[in-house]
């Protein structure tokens, strides 16, 4: 076979586009090479439909290596007893979590979209939004705070089978105890989406969801830094209080319940060369390295929000806790889709976010939400967010002189030659 130039000659740039630019995008981050490397490999020839150990087909005595290494590492990571490594990404994990909880039309209740919730946890263009009957909690206007009075009102009002925690664009840490509690007493199960924050939990940097969430699910490649995909996990198993059966009507546990789910309720065969992968990755997210990667994402996400507010941006709840924040851009007179349109333009990417009460469109929005976790792995330190701050305020202040955005491109570039990235890839 002759080989595909255009494609590699993309991928190739693709790699020169990541070198040169501030990637700000709070869902992004860069993967060791090893992790890459673990990516692109022969596992991907492989069916292995099932479980370690218990397969439709033959041949899977590696593989099964491999996975119950990525299972065991992640269990290890959170110290838990259940995990499930095969979700494709972390929209399935969350659909296989539902698929084994709720029934169509059960009442759900998660935090609203436009308020930092995710896709996900019940929104109309979603299947969460389509099967389920969602409703949701928001934000305080007055202080972007999880407003936990309306969550346990609406509970005790429509008294939900699940209630999602966990957001996108949220820079607070969560009360799960006090979430858990309502949930009890309304006799709702608690799911949390740790998608974005997962690599800060695992060292211990933010609250712990485990011993009060019945279900945790997250990606694999935010702040985990692993390989894109998806993960469901529990601390402990549990029968499941609603009776639910399998097909065969037998009351089982949950984590019977949530493999069935992934497979063969929305899976067929899991992408074995990137369950390897994520076994690296948990691998890395073991090691020292990993734990000053995660206390230097939170020192330089602070930073990056002191330099802000001293330049008079609005971050949403005054401040941070996480790798991210959400700014609402509305003092600066300009949109979040002019600004991520113009910070492009200077190679530093970001993306457009609704802030809470947003009186602009999800198409134009208030908002723009950055994120530190990428420019973390680049090896960035708090001494250089001020430069990062310096260069979007000096786009966003000259939003229509390009001549600025283009001497603003050329001090990103240079600046982003500092940390070097895939070495290796030459
Ligand atoms: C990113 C994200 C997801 C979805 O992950 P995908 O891998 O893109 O499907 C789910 N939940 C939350 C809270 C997220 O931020």
């Amino acid at each position: 076979m002759q080989r595909d130039t255009l494609v590699f000659d993309l991928i190739r740039k693709e790699l020169e586009r990541q070198r040169h630019g501030i990637e700000l995008i709070a869902s992004e981050n860069f993967t060791s090479l090893q992790v890459m490397q673990a990516m692109g490999n022969v596992m991907t020839n492989k069916y292995a439909e099932g479980y370690p150990g218990r397969r439709y087909y033959g041949g899977c005595e590696i593989v099964d290596q491999t996975e119950q290494l990525a299972i065991d590492r992640l269990k290890q990571i959170f110290n838990i007893e259940y995990a499930n490594v095969q979700p494709h990404s972390g929209a399935q994990a969350n659909a296989a979590v539902a698929l084994a909880v709720l029934q169509p039309g059960d009442n759900i209740l998660g935090l609203d979209l436009s308020m930092g919730g995710h896709l996900t946890h019940g929104s109309q263009v979603n299947y969460s939004g389509k099967l389920y009957n969602a409703h949701f909690y928001g934000v305080k206007r007055e202080d972007g705070l999880v407003d936990y009075d309306m969550l346990e009102a609406k509970a005790r009002e429509i008294k939900p089978k699940m209630i999602i925690c966990g957001a996108s664009a949220y820079s607070r840490d969560w009360d799960y105890a006090r979430i858990r509690k309502v949930a009890d007493e309304v006799g709702a199960l608690v799911m949390a989406d740790i998608a974005h924050p997962a690599g800060l939990i695992a060292k211990g940097l933010l609250n712990d969801p485990f011993d009060h969430c019945h279900i945790v699910t997250s990606t694999t490649h935010k702040t985990l830094r692993g390989p894109r995909g998806g993960i469901i996990m529990m601390r402990k198993d549990f029968e499941n209080p609603f009776g639910l059966t399998d097909n065969k009507g037998n009351i089982r546990l949950m984590s019977n319940l949530l493999d069935l789910a992934v497979f063969p309720g929305i899976q067929g065969g899991p992408l074995e060369h990137v369950i390897a992968a994520k076994a690296v990755a948990f691998g890395e997210i073991l090691s020292d390295e990993y734990t000053q990667y995660a206390n230097q994402i939170v020192t330089n996400a602070q930073a990056m929000a002191k330099a802000f507010m001293e330049k008079d941006y609005q971050i949403i709840s005054g401040g941070t806790d996480n790798h991210l924040m959400l700014i609402d851009l509305r003092n600066k007179n300009i949109s979040g889709k002019k600004a991520e349109q113009i910070l492009v333009q200077a190679d530093i990417t970001a993306n457009k976010n609704m802030v809470p009460y947003d009186d602009k469109s999800a198409f134009v929005t208030s908002g723009i939400r950055f994120g530190v976790a990428a420019i973390t792995t680049r090896g960035m330190k708090a001494e250089h967010m001020q430069f990062v701050v310096n260069a979007i305020d000096n786009v966003l202040m000259n939003a229509d002189d390009a001549a600025v955005i283009s001497t603003v491109k050329k001090q990103v570039n240079e600046f982003m030659s500092q940390f070097v990235l895939y070495p290796e890839m030459g």
